[in-house]
C-alpha cells in the first residue's frame, strides 16, 4: 500500500494546530512519527506531507501529496471544542457514498474507539481542503479532543497510530510498547486556568524542583521541591503554576509535574 502522511497543522505560526490540555501539532507530529515507522514495518511505503512552517501549509501540503500516486493520503488531527464535554474519535472523508473509503473510515474509528474513546463515527468532510484537493482517496483522522481530559488521559500516540495502521491495513504493525512521549518535559502543556487539584513533582534530575519567585526560568529562586513531593496546584499561566509555600506565593514550571488524579 502507499500512503501520504500528513501531520496536521504547522508547528509554529499560521496553521498551527489547537491546544487544549495537550497541543495539537505536537501530538500529530507524535502518532505521524509512529504512523510512518508502523506502516514501514508492514512493508507499506508512506511519503511524509507534513508542513512545519509555512503561511499556506494546506495548499503545500496537499501539493505535495499529489505528487504521488497513493491508494489514501492521510491526515492526522487532533479536535478541540469550547464544550470541553464533547469527545472521542471521528474519521472525516470526502463521500459518504464512496463505499470503500467508508469502509476503511469505519475500520479506523472502530480501532481508535476500542482504546476508550466515544466513536462518534464517519462523517462528511468534503468542506476540508485535505479532502477536497487531493486526488486520491482521502482521509482526516480526529483522533481525540483535546479539550476533554477524559480523552486525554488515554492519549498514547503509539496505539493511537497502531490503532489507524490496523483500520488502514487490516495489520498491527510489530512494534514494542514504548511509553508516551507526552509525559516528557519538553512536551508538557496546562492550559491556563485555575487548577483545584495536586500535582506530583518527577523528573528533576534529583536535583529538586525551583520555586521561583515570578512565572519565568530566569526569576529568583525561593526554595526547592524535592521530587516526588505532592503540592497543592493554583492557577496555570503560560505553564507556570502559582502554589503556596510556607505562607507565600510562588511558581513553579509545570514541565516538571504530573496532576494527580
Ligand atoms: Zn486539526
Amino acid at each position: 500500500m502507499k500512503i501520504a502522511n500528513n501531520n496536521g497543522h504547522t508547528l509554529n505560526g499560521t496553521g498551527r494546530g489547537a491546544i487544549g490540555f495537550i497541543d495539537e501539532s505536537i501530538c500529530t507530529r507524535q502518532i505521524g512519527k509512529y504512523f510512518i515507522e508502523g506502516m514501514k514495518s508492514l512493508n507499506h511505503t508512506v511519503y511524509d506531507c507534513t508542513i512545519d512552517k509555512s503561511s499556506n501549509y494546506l495548499y503545500e501540503a496537499v501539493k505535495e501529496a499529489n505528487k504521488y500516486n497513493v491508494d489514501y493520503a492521510i491526515s492526522h488531527h487532533l479536535n478541540c471544542f469550547a464544550n470541553e464535554k464533547a469527545n472521542g474519535v471521528e474519521v472525516l472523508i470526502y463521500d459518504l457514498n464512496d463505499k470503500e473509503t467508508y469502509k476503511v473510515a469505519e475500520r479506523i474509528c472502530k480501532e481508535i474507539s476500542k482504546l476508550g474513546f466515544k466513536n462518534r463515527g464517519v462523517k462528511q468532510g468534503n468542506h476540508l481542503y485535505w479532502l477536497r484537493k487531493n486526488k486520491s482517496k482521502a482521509i482526516l483522522v480526529e483522533y481525540l479532543f483535546c479539550s476533554n481530559k477524559n480523552d486525554v488521559s488515554l492519549y498514547n500516540p503509539q496505539k493511537l497510530a497502531n490503532a489507524c495502521i490496523y483500520g488502514l491495513t487490516n495489520s498491527y504493525p510489530i512494534t514494542t510498547e514504548k511509553l508516551p512521549i507526552i509525559n516528557s518535559p519538553e512536551y508538557k502543556t496546562y492550559i491556563n486556568g485555575n487548577y483545584d487539584t495536586k500535582g506530583k513533582v518527577v523528573r528533576t534530575n534529583n536535583t529538586g524542583l525551583n520555586i521561583r519567585a515570578e512565572r519565568n526560568a530566569n526569576s529568583k529562586i525561593l526554595g526547592k521541591l524535592e521530587e516526588g513531593s505532592i503540592i497543592q496546584l493554583d492557577y496555570c499561566i503560560d505553564n507556570w503554576f502559582s502554589i503556596w509555600n510556607n505562607g507565600k506565593v510562588g511558581y513553579i514550571n509545570g514541565k516538571y509535574i504530573d496532576l494527580v488524579k
